[in-house]
């Protein structure tokens, strides 16, 4: 159950992580345009800004602001290229600053630090030129607005104030193209030490669950994989055969070929064998020239199938890439796995009926 701020804020932002950042960041905008015009009305009543061109000044800034956030919210512009609509909301905002600067009379000060509250709104999201480009189209913006109110109205608008106002503006703005580069080179750094993080922990949690030689899984993750199929077993009813595999006379392969052949030899088995599993199953490397083979919803008899399947393929494809016509065979243990807690004992069971295949003939399957 939402509470009711929560709910609001659903309403206000909408969903989606993406959006509500986005969304949310219009609204401050929105929000920032509504207390603008507060004070500006106050100014109006005041009498130190203009009052007639004030009115409907302030309804195109708050109409804009408004219809960016309804854009924004409503999910609009997120078939644009830029959804969060950075920069024309900064270019707009700048845009109403400046025309609002011969109209605040003595409270235009004020004016230029809006316009570069302005620029600085799009600073999360700007590249380092577009923050150059902005703090000058701000200071250009602005400096037109001065010259627009000293040819004016030149007794409100002193050339000489203006003049000076306009250095303060162009130093702002320089410092603010400055600032800005430092923060995008800040976040783009930040984004490539979060885009190796992400790489590292893949690689990182590649090499702790799979063999390198074989690129097979691992024992630990084959032990794992097998209590993954245990729970979905119980829950789908389904049998899981479980097969220890070895391969025969693999040490010749080593003292006959060398080391470098017998790994040819293991990546070449794990190759072949993938081709005959389905993509449910799982052949992982137990150690050394063993392997173990998890086969879900497979009987006993399936189970022994497959294997002889296996046993084919490796006739048909020989290790050319050791010796030209290698052909390779194994011995096989097999067995049900019943459930959760016959994990140890079915491998146990398995590794035993892989003994005696061993000891009776090898090349050959023997079932527990
Ligand atoms: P059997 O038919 O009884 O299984 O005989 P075998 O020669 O296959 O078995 P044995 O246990 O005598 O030898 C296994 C060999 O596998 C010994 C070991 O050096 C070799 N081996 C284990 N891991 C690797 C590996 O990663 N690469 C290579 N090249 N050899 C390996
Ligand atoms: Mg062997
Ligand atoms: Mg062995």
């Amino acid at each position: 159950m939402q509470s009711l701020s929560e709910r609001a804020f659903a309403l206000l932002l909408g969903s989606g992580a993406h959006l509500r950042i986005r969304a949310a960041h219009s609204f401050l905008a929105l929000l920032a345009y509504g207390l603008f015009a507060l004070c500006q009305w106050q100014g109006v009543r005041l009498g130190v800004m203009d009052a007639q061109a004030s009115p409907p000044h302030m309804a195109v800034y708050l109409t804009g602001g408004l219809l960016f956030y309804g854009l924004v919210r409503s999910g609009v512009s997120e078939r644009w290229r830029d959804p969060s609509l950075t920069l024309p909301q900064t270019v707009f905002g700048i845009c109403m600053a400046a025309v609002g600067y011969p109209l605040a009379g003595e409270a235009r000060g004020g004016v230029i630090a809006v316009a570069m509250l302005a620029v600085f709104f799009a600073a999360i999201r700007l590249t380092a030129r577009q923050g150059r480009a902005l703090s000058a189209f701000a200071f250009l913006a602005l400096a037109l607005a001065m010259a627009w109110g000293s040819l004016g109205d030149s007794p409100r608008y002193p050339p000489r104030v203006e003049l000076l106002l306009l250095l303060l503006t162009g130093i702002s703005s320089a410092a603010m193209a400055l600032l800005l580069g430092n923060l995008s080179r800040l976040r783009l750094r930040l984004t490539r030490q979060r885009r190796e993080l992400v790489e590292a922990l893949e690689r990182i949690r590649q090499l702790a669950t799979h063999d390198e030689l074989t690129g097979l899984p691992n024992r630990r993750a084959v032990q794992d994989a097998l209590l993954a199929e245990t729970t979905r077993q119980a829950r789908l009813g389904q049998p899981l055969a479980v097969v220890m595999i070895d391969l025969d006379r693999f040490k010749e392969v080593n003292d006959r070929h060398g080391h470098k052949a017998g790994d040819l030899v293991l990546r070449g088995f794990a190759e072949r064998a993938e081709t005959v599993l389905r993509g449910v199953d799982v052949l992982g490397r137990w150690g050394g020239e063993e392997f173990l083979l998890l086969l879900p919803d497979t009987s006993v008899a399936q189970a022994a199938a497959c294997i002889d399947r296996l046993r084919d393929q490796l006739q048909r494809s020989p290790f050319d890439e050791v010796l030209p016509g290698l052909v390779l065979e194994f011995s096989a243990g097999l067995t049900a796995c019943r459930g959760g807690t016959d994990i140890d004992a079915a491998i146990e069971r398995a590794d035993a009926a892989l003994y005696r295949a061993k000891t009776t003939g090898r090349g050959r399957s023997e079932i527990a």
